[in-house]
């Protein structure tokens, strides 16, 4: 049995580091105006592992510790208590990369084409939020959204939004003129609009803890600063072992960490592409980071706006366009941009990393891709450089907006996933490849960009199902 050790200063964090998963502890519930801090959430025990060579074995290890590898293992451990279910994260947290760095948008489910894969577990996925944050307490808001064409011009792509939201059934959508955007948001001029009532506001940074929580609390295990390395067959079973070679994959983790299992579940988000590398799959849809840089309103001007607000989105492209997006601790995000990222997890132009670099720029598919948008990418460059820029496109929608109400806020790094041609994946993708042999007991999680986060149970849900069609877990 595990040794209990509280958090000391006496412990050597190198121990902490080799030989301890995090558990998180018992958080109070939540409501709106709770005054809820994250160092809730902060680790109150860590459990030591054996200190015998022998691996823990599980019944299947999930790697990525972002919303959707802690939903997927939530959802597993809801339909079988007695799985045997490991969650291994690179970073000393939850959520530490896209799952806490985005917009914090409930999406109604306007922009997807029906019948998609985002079009069904986003719509789905929103409705399973609101209940799953009215159980945990979670604070969200549902402020509603509006998407506003500023000239005749964009008023067919608004009327062709629209028809697609009624085709994927998002609840209580509707066109409205130019003189009711004022009841909605007094300082926004368009004229016209689309108006979701279902849209809110959220932290998923929280909701991903919630769903770790639940996880511990249903018996399955974190473990944290565990970086996968490969994947490897393993024909005997352990000294000792009473299952036979029933956990035949090794995970390697940096160091001399490993643990086993008989299958895996990859939600490795921007890394998801060297990850079904290293089991031997396909680097097929290839990830370029983007980031995406968010400006903030200075606290007086924050009456300006009262829910999200987006522009008519050009459908060329695979983000919305920089958008007005209240925070659920009162702030109002103005953004984001998108920049090729010089590290696949790189915040800031000064994060460089040479390696994730020049992969993106020796990609063939980034190459076609950079060719085509030339002066688009030059563009959103000069927004990052220059936020007088990035403000002459807000004031489109609120004239009152100048450079004085802005200060430079935080950012986050988008998984764009593309092929070799160029073409951007723009639905969920999730993958099986039946004929590498470690990867045949691997199912990958390609691509879970945005409304990924709203979309989180639902796609926990999906992952669940083919699991158990796959490998019948
Ligand atoms: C700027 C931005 C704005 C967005 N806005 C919204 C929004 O408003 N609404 C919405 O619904 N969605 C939004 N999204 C999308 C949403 O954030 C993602 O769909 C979601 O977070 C994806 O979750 P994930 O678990 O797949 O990835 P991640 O959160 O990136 O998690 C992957 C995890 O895998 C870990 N990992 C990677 N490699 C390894 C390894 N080798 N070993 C161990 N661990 C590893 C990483 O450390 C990471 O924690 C936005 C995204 C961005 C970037």
């Amino acid at each position: 049995m595990n040794r209990i050790l509280k958090i000391q200063n006496a412990i050597p964090l190198h121990y902490i580091r080799n030989n301890a998963f995090i558990l998180l502890n018992n958080c109070s519930k939540l409501n709106w105006n709770s005054g809820f801090h994250y160092s809730q959430f902060q680790t109150l025990k860590y459990y030591s592992t054996d200190q015998t060579r022998k691996e823990s074995e599980y019944d299947i290890v999930i790697v990525g510790g972002g919303i959707i590898g802690t939903a997927s293992a939530r959802e597993l451990l809801l339909r079988n208590s007695s799985l045997k279910i490991a969650i291994v994260e690179k970073e000393n947290k939850l959520a530490a990369h896209q799952s806490g760095h985005n917009s914090g948008v409930l999406h109604a489910g306007i922009y997807y084409k029906p019948g998609s894969l985002k079009a069904k577990l986003c719509v789905e996925g929103i409705g399973l939020s609101y209940k799953y944050c009215d159980e945990e307490g979670i604070p969200y808001k549902k402020c509603g959204k509006l998407i506003v064409a500023t000239d005749k011009s964009e008023i067919p792509r608004l009327l062709d939004l629209h028809e697609r939201a009624l085709k994927n059934n998002v609840p209580g959508i509707k066109l409205i003129d130019g003189h009711q955007i004022k009841e909605h948001e007094p300082y926004c001029k368009g004229v016209k609009a689309l108006w979701s009532p279902q849209t809110g506001i959220v932290d998923f940074e929280l909701v991903t803890k919630h769903y770790g929580k639940n996880v511990v609390d249903r018996g399955g295990k974190i473990h944290l600063n565990f970086e996968v390395t490969g994947f490897e067959s393993v024909a005997e079973s352990q000294i000792g072992s009473k299952r036979g070679n029933e956990y035949s994959i090794r995970v390697k983790g940096k160091g001399d960490q490993s643990v086993r299992c008989g299958y895996v579940l990859t939600c490795g988000g921007l890394q998801s592409d060297r990850l079904a590398e290293l089991s031997g799959c396909s680097g097929d849809p290839h990830i370029v980071p983007f980031r995406g840089e968010y400006l903030l309103l200075k606290p007086e001007k924050t009456y300006l706006v009262q829910g999200n607000i987006y522009p008519v989105p050009d459908p060329r492209f695979p983000f919305l366009g920089v958008h007005f997006t209240p925070r659920i601790n009162g702030d109002i995000w103005l953004g984001p941009n998108a920049v090729l990222a010089l590290k696949r997890e790189g915040y800031k132009w000064s994060d460089i990393d040479l390696k994730d670099f020049m992969t993106a720029l020796r990609y063939r598919g980034f190459q076609r891709l950079a060719m085509k948008y030339v002066s688009v990418g030059f563009k959103e460059v000069t927004c990052s450089a220059f936020p007088y820029f990035q403000v002459r496109a807000l004031q489109r929608y609120i004239p009152e907006i100048t450079t004085a109400d802005i200060v430079r806020g935080p950012s986050g790094v988008r998984a764009q996933a593309m092929r070799s041609d160029g073409s951007l994946e723009e639905d969920f993708v999730f993958q099986r490849e039946k004929d590498c042999q470690t990867g045949s007991r691997i199912l990958h999680c390609r691509n879970a960009p945005s409304p990924g986060a709203t979309s989180s149970l639902a796609i926990a849900k999906m992952i669940a199902d083919k699991l158990h069609e796959e490998f019948d877990i």
